[in-house]
């Protein structure tokens, strides 16, 4: 995958809250192309692959069990500087320390219930893309 590419998963309190539709559109209208999407529900074992990286922070369990609790709409973004780009747009983990406009200053409900997942680096996003999507459904 190039590198100016980037992995979002809308989280399971955004897709409930019937919020996706309006994130899609803060996305694209940021400049960003959808090259791959789908809705799916991850599960135990798909949560636990994907958040390895936090596999010793006190609070991987709860959001493992947090990002398995509903179905979530996973997405590859396309645009120059994309995964640098991509995390200015969704604003800091905790929302209320993220900058006014910023995605999870409009659509999260707590530092844990964020909305928006940006992949962290070129070397995530491309393990990342690879986790959610196939190569066919990368376009
Ligand atoms: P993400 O990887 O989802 O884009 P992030 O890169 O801003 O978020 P990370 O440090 O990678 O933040 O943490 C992954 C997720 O774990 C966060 O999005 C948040 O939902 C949760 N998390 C991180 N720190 C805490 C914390 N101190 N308490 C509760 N949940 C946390
Ligand atoms: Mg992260």
């Amino acid at each position: 995958m190039a590198t100016n590419r980037t992995l979002t998963m809308i989280k399971p309190n955004a897709v409930k809250n019937g919020h996706t539709g309006a994130i899609l559109e803060k996305i694209t209208a940021s400049g960003f192309r959808i090259v791959a999407l789908k809705m799916t529900q991850l599960t135990s074992s798909d949560a636990k692959k994907f958040y390895d990286v936090h596999v010793d922070k006190p609070f991987y369990k709860d959001l493992c069990d947090f990002m398995i609790s509903g179905p979530i709409v996973a997405a590859i973004l396309e645009k120059e500087n994309a995964v640098e780009d991509f995390r200015t747009l969704i604003g800091s983990t905790d929302p209320e320390e993220a900058a006014e406009g910023t995605l999870r200053k409009i659509f999260a409900e707590s530092k844990s219930k964020n909305a928006v997942h940006g992949s962290d680096s070129d070397d995530n996003a491309r393990i990342e893309a690879g986790f959610h999507f196939s190569r066919r459904e990368q376009f």
